[in-house]
């Protein structure tokens, strides 16, 4: 299984972190969460668009943790970023996902549910799985409507890759 490292940019609620972190580890996943915050410069803020600039954060969280030793680097941000379209952005064995748009406070448990689908996706992609024709996370999903509708599970065939993939 892969070992993943949870990144909180800027503030996160610790209880998000940890309900996130419980159904990971209830997979059986290696997960740990990093006890600092990954701070921020202003300087990736772009006021005219009143965003945060998405490909400075993944430069500067990249150089930050690029030598981790953990298989996948996960950066967790509520913080509003320019790249709304994307659940996720990745580059090499990091990924940040920006929650604002998928995080609903009147249902914080759909909203961690929405974050580990894509964890679970992510750990998918970094595991070799594309495209799964299955009811499975691994199947993909363009927009929120076909993330919930999709499991919070890989079926059995991904599952598998997923637990031999030891790389
Ligand atoms: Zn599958």
């Amino acid at each position: 299984m892969k070992k993943i490292l949870l990144v909180q940019i800027n503030k996160v609620d610790r209880l998000i972190l940890q309900s996130i972190v419980d159904v990971l580890l209830e997979r059986k996943f290696s997960v740990n969460i990093f006890p600092e915050i990954f701070h921020i410069s202003i300087n990736a803020y772009d006021w005219n668009e009143d965003k945060y600039i998405s490909d400075i954060i993944l430069k500067k969280f990249q150089s930050r943790f690029n030598n981790f030793p953990f298989d996948i680097i996960i950066g967790i941000t509520d913080i509003d970023i320019n790249n709304t379209d994307n659940f996720y952005m990745k580059n090499g064995n990091i990924a940040i996902i920006p929650i604002k748009n998928i995080f609903n406070k009147n249902n914080v448990n759909l909203s961690i549910e929405r974050i580990n689908k894509i964890i679970f996706y992510i750990i998918g992609m970094y595991s070799g799985i594309d495209n799964c024709k299955n009811y499975c996370i691994m199947k993909g999903f363009k927009n929120i409507e076909e993330l919930d509708s999709l499991p919070l599970d890989y079926c059995d065939s991904c599952m598998t890759r997923i637990k031999q993939n030891n790389y």
